[in-house]
């Protein structure tokens, strides 16, 4: 998350030395480049923790849809633990403004993108802890970082990943750290003396501490901070003995809340009853024959999202509307109940990726994980698997097609609803653009998107549309 900016300038020069013997995690398989990808399978010694369990969550979404300023950010908001969200936010929105500047409009079609996706490492008694990835495409960035934060519900405060080791016993944690990484391939002794040699400079190094399932620790040094970046990211791990006697008293509770979860998370915020789900419902069946009326299929990206898809639904199912939603992963495992909802009420559910990345920059097993994993949180949601999927940034080749099943949807009015937040004119927008048999583009983790939806379907209707999915489109034209 933050710029490790701490390489010495004569030892860039021997960065290039570095490029075949390169080898990243620590797992002593090469790695040719930081890949930009960041939501893969999640470690066998972590644990999983069901987001819809925590109690008032909320996601924190933006994105753009357009390949000339691609970007999509995600970290979760969690009632008690303000701190916590501040910390993220100030990252994020640094991160954000400098990818907009240096970034969009730049008309280089070349550059990344920036994706900040989100994981939860612990949500339990009164500890929660976040991982944030960061895939930063642009060159202003280190390719692939990560990041955790926490939060000690006990002292109502956030920690840095480091106040999870005791002040007395940091020197003895890096020296621990330095002693497993010397030696590695790719790593550089001098490197390393200078990148712990600081205690600022620890602190932004030693950014991504985790616990194990067993009780050890787990340490993710971001590429370019102890070697040349070509050597990618390296992972230490320490046995619960050995860290043990090292830790903070949070660092502890974290532990044990790691190794033995509680049933849910308590961090003493004042209990908010959960915003209520729409439960309307419709036939699957829908008999609008778009051969004789004039139909639209609107379609609502990067949800679910609370509290906007519930108002959504609310709004859709006053004029009998049909929509299709393109849900991104990481909301559907946050808020399942939404996705259920969309699917009662007769609407279509579709796959628009794990965590929002330009699926053409990954492997064919890559694309292949993003779908896979949505398409099975859908189904544990609604019951059925989609059919459909929206590449993001509407970006999709050969390769990204036969890596799927799944068929692409990508749109012929576009809102620019994330860019323009203003319902008249999103409404404006879809009122004056739509065409028989269009496909619209908006997103529902827009509130001004959402809001400008009853007056474009006053309007659409009085002109005669009917609201279909896209299956049903497809299927009777
Ligand atoms: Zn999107």
């Amino acid at each position: 998350m933050r710029s490790h900016a701490l390489l010495p300038s004569t030892l860039l020069l021997l960065g290039s030395l570095f490029l075949t013997a390169a080898c990243a995690n620590g797992s002593g398989l090469p790695d040719p480049a930081p890949e930009p990808v960041q939501a893969g399978p999640s470690s066998s010694t972590s644990r999983t923790v069901d987001p819809s369990k925590i109690k008032g969550l909320e996601i924190v979404n933006d994105s753009s849809e357009q390949s000339s300023c691609p970007f999509a950010i995600s970290y979760p908001d969690v009632p008690g633990a303000e701190a916590m969200t501040a910390a993220m936010k100030k990252d994020v929105d640094r991160l954000v403004a400098s990818f907009r500047s240096n970034r969009c409009g730049t008309g280089s079609l070349s550059a990344g993108e920036l994706n900040v996706s989100h994981r939860f490492l612990v949500a339990s008694g009164d500890v929660l802890g976040v991982l944030l990835t960061t895939v930063d495409g642009s060159g202003a960035g280190n390719g692939q970082s990560t990041s955790t934060y926490w939060y000690d519900g006990e002292d109502g405060a956030y920690r840095h990943a480091l106040g999870l080791i005791a002040d007395g016993s940091r020197d003895a944690f890096t020296a621990a750290l330095k002693k497993q990484l010397r030696g590695r391939e790719g790593v550089d002794p001098t490197y390393l003396d200078d990148a712990f040699a600081d205690t600022t400079h620890r602190a932004d190094l030693l950014d991504d501490l985790s616990f194990t399932a067993d009780g050890g620790l787990r340490v993710q040094l971001d590429s370019g901070t102890v070697g040349a970046s070509a050597a990618g990211s390296y992972v230490v791990s320490l046995d619960k003995a050995t860290i043990t006697p090292w830790l903070s008293s949070f660092g502890r509770r974290a532990q044990k809340q790691t190794e033995q979860p509680s049933s849910g998370l308590d961090l003493g915020a004042p209990s908010t009853p959960s915003a209520a789900v729409p439960t309307h419902t419709a036939s699957a069946d829908d008999d609008t024959d778009c051969k004789r009326v004039k139909c639209i299929a609107l379609t609502f990206d990067d949800g679910p999202a609370a509290p906007e898809t519930a108002t959504l639904l609310n709004h859709l199912a006053r004029y009998r509307a049909r929509a299709t939603f393109f849900t991104v992963g990481q909301n559907v495992a946050a808020h399942p109940e939404l996705v259920r909802a969309e699917a009662k009420a007769g609407h279509e559910v579709g796959n628009h990726s794990w965590n929002h990345p330009d699926l053409t920059k990954l492997t064919p097993e890559q694309v292949a994980y993003q779908l896979g994993r949505t398409s099975t949180a859908i189904k544990a949601a609604t019951g059925k698997a989609p059919t459909l999927f929206r590449p993001p940034y509407g970006a999709v080749n050969a390769k990204v097609k036969a890596s799927t099943t799944l068929s692409p949807v990508l749109w012929d009015v576009d809102t620019e609803d994330w860019k323009y937040r203003d319902s008249a004119k999103v409404a404006q927008a879809v009122i004056s653009k739509a065409r028989r048999n269009s496909v619209v583009l908006m997103h529902d983790i827009h509130p001004t998107s959402v809001a400008a939806v009853p007056e474009l379907l006053r309007t659409l209707t009085t002109e005669g549309f009917h609201f279909v999915t896209v299956s049903h489109l497809r299927a009777t034209l």
